[in-house]
């Protein structure tokens, strides 16, 4: 059973699927700004989720994903208007940009990356606050905006746990991010103004632009269905996003929008967060450019637990980097013995499989790491003393394949040689006959070389089994 950790009930719970059947989930994360390169910071929350998905697929789930690009909002149209270009020329080459850095860090895609500017859903936003104002839970101000009633939804701050009557909310909130503090209505469609520019839709208000938080629900109810199991994102995101995204939706549906809230915690850089307000943010692009690749990030952002903060350091990538040498060297070991098996033989660590169990412990990646690590020392020490078989190495390896699934920290691909492509080819050509005896030589062939071949849906991959 797995067990994690709901931010509205402040404790872990066992999961179970809306889907009668318990299997297919859906999962909304809420994705990047596109006004800026995203920073690790992003990508820590990114990777959490990451992680999560690929927990819940071994686990045999069916994942249905969905993760948002904010293309306009504040951020955004400020920056276009700094740079003197229409809004979809300014966050283009950043949505690309994102897309390369989710490749280069493994993340899987989700199933629907939807822009706030789609015009099917920018439809959806006007016809969820027309339903909105029609039932009383908003109304337009005298500045011609459109605003939230908070005090129409007496379940409001029940995401961020915060007592309303302390805090006493007055008046009205413009902006998208604001303070508990200064709780209030807040913005669903803002009235257009002249900082704005050319950015505007036409609406039963008059011309002007959705707000962040309605831009969620919108997108996410529109591609998800009225109830989600999961919805994610980083604890920033608690107050004002997602309690706001919760009153939008659930007045607009009548029912619970989302069984499981999920945030992590932040990345900090020197005992701050890391932010590109605060100017103290690394890009993927920027350690790349310093010799460090996509994995050796991948490895140090989501090897600590999602909810607690991560330093982020130089130190900690090199322990990134010597800990997956040894993953790679273990990795090569393996597959070379099994080179010579006949058959696999189950390991034994894959029956009690201690690293899944620790994942279903609320993602307890650090244990789930130290399972593997146990496993790796355990069975080196095997393999010194002669005491592991080719057929159990390739029951291990087979194991480490399933396990990668959820890491995805094999070896950077690299260019394949002649020789071994004459060999792929001669593979290809063999399955193609049918002719399995042909085929599964020439894989044993190419693990001699340092070659990995798996065949999937998706067609036939090959990796490289050392670094
Ligand atoms: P933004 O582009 O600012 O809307 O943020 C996109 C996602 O990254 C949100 O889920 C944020 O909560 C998350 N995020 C932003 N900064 C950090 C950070 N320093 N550490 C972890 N997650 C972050
Ligand atoms: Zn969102």
């Amino acid at each position: 059973m797995i067990r994690l950790h709901n931010t509205l009930t402040r404790s872990a719970e066992p999961f179970v699927p809306l889907d009668p059947e318990g299997k297919k989930v859906k999962v909304y994360t809420c994705g990047p700004t596109v006004y800026n390169h995203a920073h690790i910071g992003n990508f820590r929350a990114y990777l959490f989720e990451d992680l999560l998905q690929r927990h819940l697929e071994y686990r045999g789930f069916e994942v249905e994903r969905v993760m948002n690009l904010t293309d306009v909002d504040d951020k955004t149209i400020r920056g276009a208007r700094e740079h003197g270009i229409p809004l979809a020329d300014f966050t283009k080459p950043f949505k690309d940009a994102f897309f390369e850095d989710l490749a280069t860090l493994r993340i899987k895609p989700a199933n629907a990356f939807p822009a706030a500017t789609d015009p099917e859903h920018i439809a959806r936003m006007i016809a969820m606050i027309a339903q909105l104002i029609a039932a009383g839970h908003a109304y337009q101000a005298d500045d011609q905006s459109v605003y939230f009633r908070i005090a129409s939804f007496p379940a409001y701050g029940k995401l961020a746990h915060l007592n309303l009557e302390e805090l006493r909310p007055s008046g009205r909130v413009s902006s998208d991010e604001y303070e508990k503090e200064n709780i209030g209505d807040f913005a669903l469609w803002k009235a257009h103004d002249a900082a704005d520019g050319d950015v505007k839709w036409d609406s039963p208000w008059g011309p002007g632009r959705p707000g962040w938080h309605i831009e969620c629900s919108a997108m996410a109810s529109g591609l998800l269905g009225d109830r989600l199991d999961i919805h994610c994102g980083g604890v920033d995101n608690i107050f004002p996003h997602h309690e706001a995204e919760i009153a939008q939706t659930e007045c607009c549906t009548g029912q619970t929008f989302v069984n499981l809230w999920m945030h992590c915690a932040h990345l900090m850089v020197d005992g701050r967060k890391m932010a590109k307000s605060a100017g103290n943010f690394y890009t993927l692009r920027g350690l790349r450019d310093k010799g460090w690749s996509g994995r050796e990030v991948r490895y140090v952002l989501f090897s600590a637990h999602y909810r607690l903060p991560l330093n982020f350091t130089f130190e900690g990538l090199a322990g990134a980097r010597s800990a997956l040498q040894r993953l790679d060297a273990w990795q090569q070991r393996i597959t070379e013995l099994a080179a010579a098996a006949e058959s696999s033989t189950p390991h034994p660590a894959a029956a009690e499989d201690k690293f899944a169990a620790a994942l279903d412990d609320d993602l307890n990646i650090s244990a789930a790491l130290g399972a593997l690590f146990d496993l790796v020392r355990d069975t080196n020490r095997a393999m010194d003393q002669g005491e592991l078989s080719p057929e159990q190495a390739r029951g291990l390896l087979d194991y480490w394949e399933r396990l990668n699934s959820v890491l995805r920290l094999e070896p950077e691909a690299a260019t394949i040689p002649p020789d071994i492509a004459v060999l792929l080819e001669q593979r290809t050509n063999a399955r193609a006959a049918k002719d399995w005896a042909k085929s599964d030589t020439l894989r044993d062939e190419l693990l001699k070389h340092g070659w990995v071949v798996k065949d999937s849906k998706e067609g036939t991959k090959l990796t490289r089994t050392g670094a």
